[in-house]
């Protein structure tokens, strides 16, 4: 169930994402309850995954399986595991900088082109393929490319 991917980002699991948070198996009823986080509220994917989760775990047993939404703590793209970002940047989506407690976080973050490598990008619209991502531009190899947006 943890391998059902992200309707808009095909190559990423919900659980590399970070937004499955718990699975909870009652031992009296076998009642399988799980607990998602959605990336932002109101992304039109969740029923999507929510479907996607039932189907997976009906598929072994557990056809009456809850699907719960917790909106706290709140998703952020921290939540990203490494093997995240890492099919994320080898799928051309420039992954977002982790920003963890304790680092300085630059005023100007670099994007980089997933596909050379190259610092001089700009964004082109705040709007790329699905609402989560933000169409950016390489001024190196002039390669457009989706970039996941830091929340
Ligand atoms: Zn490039």
């Amino acid at each position: 169930m943890a391998a059902v991917v992200d309707p808009e980002i095909r190559v990423i699991t919900i659980d590399e994402l970070g937004i499955l948070r718990a699975v909870e198996e009652d031992r009296a009823t076998g009642r399988v309850t799980v607990t998602i986080t959605p990336t932002y509220t109101g992304c039109p994917a969740m029923d999507v995954i929510r479907a996607d989760i039932r189907r997976a775990l009906a598929a072994i047993g557990h056809p009456d399986a809850e699907v719960r939404t917790v909106y706290s703590p709140a998703w952020s793209t921290d939540w990203i595991s490494a093997a995240g970002r890492a099919k994320l940047a080898a799928a051309g989506i420039a992954p977002p900088p982790a920003t963890r407690a304790g680092t300085v976080v630059p005023l100007t973050l670099a994007v980089r082109c997933p596909r050379c490598g190259a610092a001089e990008t700009e964004q082109v619209s705040r709007f790329g393929s699905t609402a989560c991502k933000a169409l950016w531009r390489c001024r190196a190899c002039r390669e457009p490319f989706d970039h996941l947006k830091a929340l």
